[in-house]
């Protein structure tokens, strides 16, 4: 689905991405872990054509996304990113949240953006919330709408940027229960994370990045139980 060639980003001097390579099947989760500026967000920002990207290639089901000649609105629409906060529409009821994208883009009648919608919010349980407002939401409700606002989309590759990492720690697991269950239904999911326990349970592999270059990447027993290089060791050390 993804296969990412010698992707190579600098800030001026400051190389944050390193030539990196990754191939990602569809239906696949890989969570991404490493430390505060190893370049996680950069990669996903990469990803979703949000950052100009200085070398190598990124290919999304048979399309080069780094193509210069690439509609980059046309080809973001394959792509779902959520990010760790302020997600939603503070104006928009949670239900326009979640069709406003399918109506405005996928061009979808009222009706049928609803009636997907009403769906999805039946799967995370906050259907009753539909005419609320978001401020009206615990940070794990906005979370869990602002993942299936992106699903809703019908993207072809799901990034997450650390979706918890802003929340009371009561209710992170809410929002990781959505990702499990997206993961369940086949989606496509690149996620950076912290949240170590997560990762080992629900990721099919595990990507580690160290200074912007790729370190190792396995599959998580291989990750957390038998790391290969000291800077993955000494980064879990911290964490488990
Ligand atoms: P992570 O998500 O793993 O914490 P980031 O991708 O946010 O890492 O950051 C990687 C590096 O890129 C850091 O050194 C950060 O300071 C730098 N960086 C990120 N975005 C920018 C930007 N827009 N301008 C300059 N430097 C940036
Ligand atoms: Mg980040």
């Amino acid at each position: 689905m993804l296969r990412i060639n010698g992707l190579t980003k600098a800030f001026g001097e400051n190389v944050v991405l390193d030539g990196i390579d990754l191939e990602v099947a569809r239906g696949e989760v890989v969570c991404l872990i490493g430390a505060s500026g190893s370049g996680k967000s950069t990669l996903l920002r990469c990803l979703d054509l949000l950052e100009v990207t200085d070398d190598g290639d990124i290919w999304l089901d048979g399309e080069e996304l780094t193509d210069p000649a690439i509609d980059v609105d046309r080809a973001r629409r394959e792509i779902g990113m959520v990010f760790q906060a302020y997600n939603l529409f503070p104006h928009l009821s949670v239900l326009d949240n979640v069709t406003i994208g399918p109506r405005r883009v996928l061009r979808q009648s009222k009706a049928d953006a609803e009636r997907r919608a009403h769906a999805l919010l039946d799967r995370i349980g906050l259907n009753g919330k539909a005419d609320a407002y978001p401020d009206a939401l615990s940070g794990g409700q906005q979370q869990r709408v602002a993942l299936i606002r992106a699903v809703a989309m019908q993207p072809k590759l799901l990034l997450l940027d650390e979706v918890t990492a802003a929340l009371d720690p009561m209710l992170v697991g809410e929002v990781l229960d959505v990702v499990r269950d997206l993961k369940n239904e086949g989606h496509t999911i690149v996620m950076a994370t912290h949240e170590m326990a997560f990762a080992r349970e629900c990721a099919d592999r595990v990507v580690f990045l160290s200074g912007g270059v790729l370190i190792e990447e396995g599959t998580p027993e291989q990750i957390f139980t038998a790391p290969r290089d000291p800077r993955t060791r000494e980064f879990l050390a911290r964490y488990l």
